[in-house]
């Protein structure tokens, strides 16, 4: 979440992440933790080493007014300019637990499918849906990530969160509203999330992400640099299936190509940029638009220096 503050200099920079005891990288290109594997760099790059270590970064970043944002990168298509101000990757907060009654904790930086496998290793329903979503725990709260089979909605019982001034709140799910790919929160940084699940047998589980797992793989683009569907579905019908009709699939512009397999998916075919993934997106809506009076909506998020 950005703070919405002018661009920062290198000094305040630095003084805003003197106390962090995770790793920092300066000038890092942000092509190499993005799914899509374009975008240009961050200004510096921190991996918190703990939930302390967030806070460190949101106070500093308070106190020199840094625009921050925090990224797993599965959803996300950065600008090539990259980032002004602090990005930070949450993939040192990967602790999962099991409470009672079938409640799971799960830090943010946990990947979707490593809480999906810890729930059925212990005959836990609930989470199959996330087979095969590469995102994070965090993004998947922010996004209310999920297919047609069930979304985080549903499963979300609270969110453990760190406000704009540094605290650590929980935040009950009941309080929060959800729409498609879209969970209201306050500004902040998720740090986890407590999920509500139901007592299954194995095989059911198993077998459940299976078949969600083989119908991916038949039909999404998973052997490209890719970041999940470029556009929300329009109400009653299917992003790809307007796209496709609209004789898109196989469109390039330069590396970045309308997949295929898939036609909601785009992928890099070796060396796009983020201006060529953009064009392409235009494109995309313009045709969609033209042809069919459709005006299909990101789900991906757009960030970064224009
Ligand atoms: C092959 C593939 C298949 C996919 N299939 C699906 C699918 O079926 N359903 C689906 O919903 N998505 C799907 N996705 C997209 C993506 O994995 C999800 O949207 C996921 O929830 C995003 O998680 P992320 O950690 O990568 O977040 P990002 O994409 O990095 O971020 C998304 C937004 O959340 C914010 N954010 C991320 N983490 C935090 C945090 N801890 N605190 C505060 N803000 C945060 C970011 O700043 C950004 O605004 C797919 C992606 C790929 C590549």
């Amino acid at each position: 979440m950005k703070t919405g503050r002018p661009t920062p200099t290198v000094e305040r920079l630095q003084r805003a992440v003197q106390h962090v005891q995770g790793e920092i990288r300066w000038g890092e290109p942000l092509s190499r933790i993005l799914s899509l594997q374009v975008g240009g760099p961050a200004d510096v790059l921190v991996v918190p080493s703990d939930v302390e270590d967030v806070i460190r970064v949101i106070q500093g970043a308070r106190s020199e007014q840094i625009p921050f944002v925090v990224l797993g990168g599965t959803n996300v298509v950065v600008r090539d300019k990259g980032i002004r101000g602090i990005v930070m990757q949450l993939k040192q907060l990967t602790r999962i637990q099991e409470e009672d009654n079938q409640v799971v904790y799960a830090q943010a930086g946990v990947r979707l499918p490593r809480l999906m496998q810890f729930a059925s290793g212990r005959n836990l329903s609930g989470m199959e849906w996330a087979a095969g979503i590469p995102g994070t725990v965090g993004g998947g709260v922010v996004m209310n990530a999920g297919t047609r089979l069930g979304e985080m909605k549903d499963v979300l019982s609270a969110v453990d969160f760190v406000n704009l001034r540094g605290q650590r709140v929980r935040l009950n799910a009941k309080d929060l509203s959800f729409t498609y790919r879209k969970t209201m929160l306050p500004k902040g940084i998720v740090v986890g999330a407590w999920v509500q699940l139901t007592l299954s047998t194995g095989e059911e589980v198993e077998a459940k992400t299976k078949t969600y797992l083989q119908y991916r793989r038949a039909t999404q683009p998973l052997t490209l640099p890719n970041a999940g569907s470029v556009f929300k579905n329009p109400p009653g019908d299917s992003a790809g299936r307007l796209i496709e009709a609209a004789g898109l699939k196989g469109a390039r512009v330069g590396d970045a190509e309308v997949s295929t397999k898939h036609a909601n998916f785009i992928v890099n075919r070796g060396t796009a940029t983020a201006a060529q993934v953009l064009s392409l997106i235009r494109k995309v809506r313009q045709t969609v638009a033209r042809k069919f009076g459709v005006r299909l909506q990101l789900e991906w998020k757009i960030i970064g220096e224009t």
